[in-house]
């Protein structure tokens, strides 16, 4: 009796819309492409392996809220009162660190 071992998809779903319809193709080069929005890339390539792990290591880093990436967040363009005591608050704590300010008051405005 054979049993059968589930196969990982070879690629990976869509980043921007979750689709599983992803394929790889040769167009003259390989690309990876999503039947259901259109995203293809990142790039051609000629080997379809490398193709198909950069299309994954692209879906491993899905795009966050409202398209935001990895390592971004949305702040508002004049800072709120709860940011402005956030880094008021770093300032005194990290002897004028920038990079502490900054930190504390990107927390503020994502609710932190
Ligand atoms: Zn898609």
């Amino acid at each position: 009796m054979t049993q059968s071992i589930p196969q990982l998809p070879e690629l990976l779903p869509c980043p921007f819309c979750g689709s599983a319809d992803i394929y790889a193709m040769d167009m003259g080069g390989w690309e990876s492409f999503c039947k259901t929005c259109g995203t293809n890339g990142p790039a051609l390539n000629t080997e379809k392996d490398k193709v198909i792990a950069d299309w994954n290591t692209r879906a491993a880093q899905p795009m966050g809220v409202a398209g935001i990436p990895p390592g971004m967040a949305l702040v508002p363009i004049e800072p709120t009162t709860e940011m402005l005591t956030a880094g008021s608050h770093a300032v005194d704590l990290h002897s004028h660190s920038p990079r502490g300010t900054w930190a504390a008051m990107v927390a503020a405005a994502k609710g932190e």
